[in-house]
């Protein structure tokens, strides 16, 4: 069952994904391994919602991000677009689902094709998905993109290294809507950039989010932006969802402990400052060889015996808010 809808009917949902990578044996070790990169994830996100997703580096939340895109296929659940099932898609039906998803990388400089002008860059995107327009028709739509994201129609002949790393940014949103998704996986965009901007990429998300009918998912370290765009908010630790609830309230009420280290660590009470770091104390598990029971348990405050022995399920604190814990902390 999939704790986690809102109540609009999902244009994406996972229902209980896994992914499962093999390890290479080390030199002394014998016999494979394995990493459960998703455990047993439930997450959906309807027309018009950012959800947010949130956790240390290495807790899945790419990997996530991939599955729902259909990057990755996924060892174990279901994953449905449109009410479409597209677990097992392959060839051309799976090519045909995603025109209506697009991917957005931290690092602008890399995604960019540096040998490609913005219009090469943009022309390569229209023609992915659609037959030729004329030309009067692909130069309106290259000028109504630029003019999404705020870049001059003039730099349409510029190669990426022309750019600074915020305009970069925007090319490569410029790029992903150049197809009209409907769902966009926001993999961490600002956290390449310096704060400037930073806050001129969120305001742009904000602004597209107003204007669009896009859903995005947006991955992020950031818990201030999180917070300021996201309707609900997704956290994960070792691959699986710890709580999940409407922005405001994870924000005003966090209650897993987990959550509530996350937001102890790195929200800043003034929003102008420098951004602090996401570390925690204590270092996490190896996720080769997660701890029994409650995972987060060996760095956790709270716990008490049963922790340690039997894994806490996905509960309902309140409306529309889960948490993985046995307790109301
Ligand atoms: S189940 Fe126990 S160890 Fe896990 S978060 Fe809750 S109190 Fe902590």
């Amino acid at each position: 069952m999939d704790h986690n809808r809102p109540e609009n009917p999902p244009l994406v949902a996972a229902n209980g994904v896994s992914k499962v990578f093999p390890v290479r044996p080390g030199l002394y070790a014998s016999g494979r391994r394995y990493i459960h990169a998703v455990d047993r994830v439930s997450l959906s996100v309807s027309a018009g919602e950012i959800v947010g997703l949130v956790g240390e580096s290495g807790c899945g939340k790419t990997t996530l991000g991939r599955l729902l895109l259909r990057l990755e296929t996924p060892t174990g659940g279901s994953i449905f677009f449109d009410g479409v099932d597209i677990t097992r898609l392959r060839g051309r039906r799976l090519r045909g689902i995603r025109r209506g998803m697009q991917i957005i990388f931290q690092d602008p400089a890399s995604s960019l094709n540096p040998r490609f002008t913005v219009r090469e860059t943009l022309v390569e995107a229209i023609l992915a998905h659609r037959r030729r327009p004329s030309n009067r028709d692909l130069n309106a739509r290259l000028a109504a993109l630029l003019q999404m994201v705020g870049i001059s129609i003039a730099t349409l002949d510029r190669y990426p290294r022309e750019f600074s790393g915020g305009e970069r940014q925007r090319v490569a949103i410029a790029r992903a809507l150049a197809v009209d998704p409907r769902f966009i996986v926001a993999d961490e965009p600002i956290s390449s950039l310096d704060l400037a901007h930073q806050a001129q990429i969120v305001a742009l998300l904000e602004q597209l989010r107003k204007e669009l009918d896009v859903s995005f998912l947006l991955i992020s370290h950031d818990l201030d932006v999180v917070q300021r765009l996201c309707t609900r908010v997704a956290v994960m630790y070792l691959g699986r969802i710890f709580e999940i609830a409407p922005a405001k309230r994870l924000f005003d009420h966090p209650r897993h402990p987990y959550t509530q280290a996350l937001m102890a660590a790195t929200l800043s009470p003034d929003p102008d400052s420098q951004k602090r770091p996401l570390i925690l104390p204590g270092d996490p598990p190896s996720p080769q060889d997660p701890p029994k029971g409650c995972t987060f348990h060996p760095r956790c405050p709270h716990a008490e015996a049963q922790c340690s022995a039997l894994e806490p399920p996905l509960r309902k604190a309140a409306p529309n808010h889960f948490t993985k814990c046995y307790f109301d902390v």
